[in-house]
């Protein structure tokens, strides 16, 4: 990072602090050579991510639309919007840090499916009946019968029972 005085590319890091969101930080660096001191940002940067869908359409990867459908799913339950922020978060992070230009639709389901399984029982089935499209009742009953069969073996979340 060259000094706006002077040129110099050297400068060391007087104070570093992240932004109130936590997704910069902002440093104070003093130039070594004039000792003028300036900021910079740091930031992660975000590659878009495209969307396959069923159909081989591809659209950007839009957290919102992630959490819309989480919305929905959990609608009247005793979930909370940070435990749903926090899932769409998780999402998020796991479609970026898999370093993939395109992610399949399914891959996405899937993280959302995980995340509502350890919220709430109760959403994760409605998303998954949406999302699966369970064909018939018998798959739809398998689905319950092992989720009744996880929390008999205690693996389920018990904080979901709450
Ligand atoms: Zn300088």
């Amino acid at each position: 990072m060259k000094c706006i005085c002077c040129n110099c590319t050297e400068s060391r890091v007087v104070d570093s602090r992240p932004s109130d969101d936590g997704l910069t930080i902002r440093r104070r660096r003093e130039c070594l050579s004039c000792g003028k001191r300036f900021t910079t940002y740091e930031k992660i940067e975000m590659m878009p991510v495209l969307v396959i869908k069923k159909d081989q359409r591809r659209e950007n990867f839009d957290p919102e639309k992630v959490r819309g459908s989480m919305l929905r799913a959990c609608s009247k339950r005793a979930v909370s919007a940070q435990q749903i922020d926090e899932a769409v978060r998780n999402i998020e992070q796991a479609v970026y840090s898999s370093m993939e230009r395109e992610v399949e639709s399914r891959r996405i389901g899937d993280l959302v499916m995980a995340e509502l399984r350890r919220l709430d029982e109760v959403s994760y089935i409605r998303f998954a009946s949406v999302y699966r499209q369970f064909t018939d009742v018998s798959s739809f009953m398998q689905e319950l019968t092992r989720l009744l069969e996880e929390n008999k073996h205690g693996e389920g979340n018990a904080e979901s029972v709450r």
